[in-house]
């Protein structure tokens, strides 16, 4: 009998003893608050990497339940390169796979429908999983019916059904790994295609893209690992792209392992290769193992240069209010003395506060009145949307700054061009 519990790996169910990263102790992401006079959870962020399987995983210590409750704040729709995204995913599929009026597509985390919209405009019998009672209802507003968790005890009630699974940046919020892709295997129509996308571990650790992580984000993947789970399932992954959502996602295309012969047939075997042989080395714990004092670089070089920023009497705002932003602010213990408030679009969250940070969040016209010096744009993947839809701050000379994979700050005259200038770290 021990105070301390053996962590074991969801996938391997090998012991966790190596630590990734640590993070700290941080709250729901995207629980945003309402006001300040009532208490907070919060919940260790440490990631290990499983030396069987090198899963990058974190340890579930809130139940998914608890996450996705009402408060509960993330709409796909609020973000256009969301929508459009979601618009080509339809497209290229329904082209590749050939699907339409006789199709049934299925989407898990199918949020507020703002993915299945576009396969019910092509006539496809769409159904949705999302939990957060938000996001769903909006979908059913649609005319897209969903359903709350994907299980393989839900997939039994939906067998060999589906044409195509999809889910984007919703397999990695998975903390029963194995059954999650054991559902899939139940769903998928015995020709079907599953394909997924979420972030690819290979560029989270090349990019320094800590703030990947947060609290509802249990699994970090590479090509390598997430083969062997889709293998052990029954399911063979015949293709995969390299695409750049959230700083280098890969979008994975896998069929019943069954139908071996006719997954090969679409003849992705070098493209698969490459991607492998990028992955050099993530077999191995050294190559996991210098992240760490990187991400600490960044969390000193960008306190230095907001401490630094003040002390001259300069204001630095922040931009956008994704996950992320609360990994980053919360690990580098970033409140509103430094960092007066962020703007977001989204009118779900603005009037709120940041989860952990508590930094208010405001619109865009509270910018505009403040004119800042510079804006740090915590949603560093969508930087050459945000710069050009707030082009105007080149009016009164103000900057844009990006902390990760390590604090820069533009020059007006190279703004238009998405160029990013180093800055010399006062
Ligand atoms: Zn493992």
């Amino acid at each position: 009998m021990g105070y301390i519990t053996e962590i074991k790996c969801r996938f391997c169910n090998a012991e966790l003893t190596h630590e990734f990263i640590d993070l700290g102790y941080q709250p729901p992401s995207n629980s945003f608050l309402s006001n300040l006079n009532e208490p907070e959870t919060t919940y260790p962020l440490k990631a290990y990497v499983c030396d069987q399987c090198f899963l990058v995983q974190v340890p579930e210590s809130k139940k998914a339940s608890e996450i996705f409750k009402d408060d509960y704040v993330y709409f796909s729709s609020q973000s256009p390169s969301n929508v459009s995204h979601a618009k080509e995913f339809a497209d290229k599929m329904c082209e590749r796979f050939g699907l339409g009026t006789e199709s049934k597509v299925l989407e898990i985390g199918s949020n507020d429908g703002y993915l299945l919209q576009w396969f019910k405009e092509r006539g496809c019998d769409v159904l949705g999983f999302e939990p957060a009672d938000g996001p769903a209802e909006e979908a059913e507003k649609k005319g897209i019916k969903s359903l709350s968790f994907f299980t393989s005890t839900a997939a039994m009630s939906h067998p060999d059904n589906a044409d195509l699974i999809c889910g984007i940046n919703v397999i990695a919020h998975q903390p029963d790994i194995n059954d999650f892709v054991k559902g899939v295997r139940i769903a998928l129509k015995p020709d079907g295609v599953a394909v997924f996308e979420f972030p690819h571990l290979m560029r989270t650790i090349e990019g320094c893209q800590f703030d990947q992580f947060y609290a509802e984000h249990f699994s970090y993947f590479s090509l390598m690992t997430v083969s062997a789970i889709f293998i052990q399932h029954g399911l063979l992954i015949f293709d995969a792209d390299e695409i750049p959502e959230h700083g280098g996602s890969l979008r994975i295309y896998a069929g019943h392992s069954m139908n071996r012969n006719h997954w090969l047939h679409f003849d992705c075997r070098n493209k698969m290769d490459r991607i492998n042989s990028r992955e050099y080395g993530m077999d191995n714990l050294n190559y996991y193992s210098g992240f760490r004092y990187k991400v600490n670089k960044i969390k000193t070089d960008l306190v230095s240069f907001l401490i630094e920023q003040k002390k001259l009497g300069k204001a630095v705002v922040g931009y956008g209010a994704p996950a992320k932003a609360s990994t980053l602010l919360n690990y580098c213990g970033i409140r509103s003395d430094l960092l007066p408030f962020v703007v977001d679009r989204s009118p779900y969250k603005v009037g709120k506060y940041l989860p952990g940070s508590h930094i208010s969040v405001r619109d865009e016209d509270h910018l505009k009145s403040i004119k800042p010096e510079y804006v740090l744009i915590l949603a560093w993947n969508l930087k050459e949307e945000i710069m050009k839809q707030l082009s105007y701050i080149r009016d009164w000379n103000a900057k844009f700054v990006v902390a990760i994979p390590e604090l820069t700050v533009t020059k007006d005259e190279v703004l238009a061009m998405g160029f990013v200038m180093k800055l010399e770290v006062i």
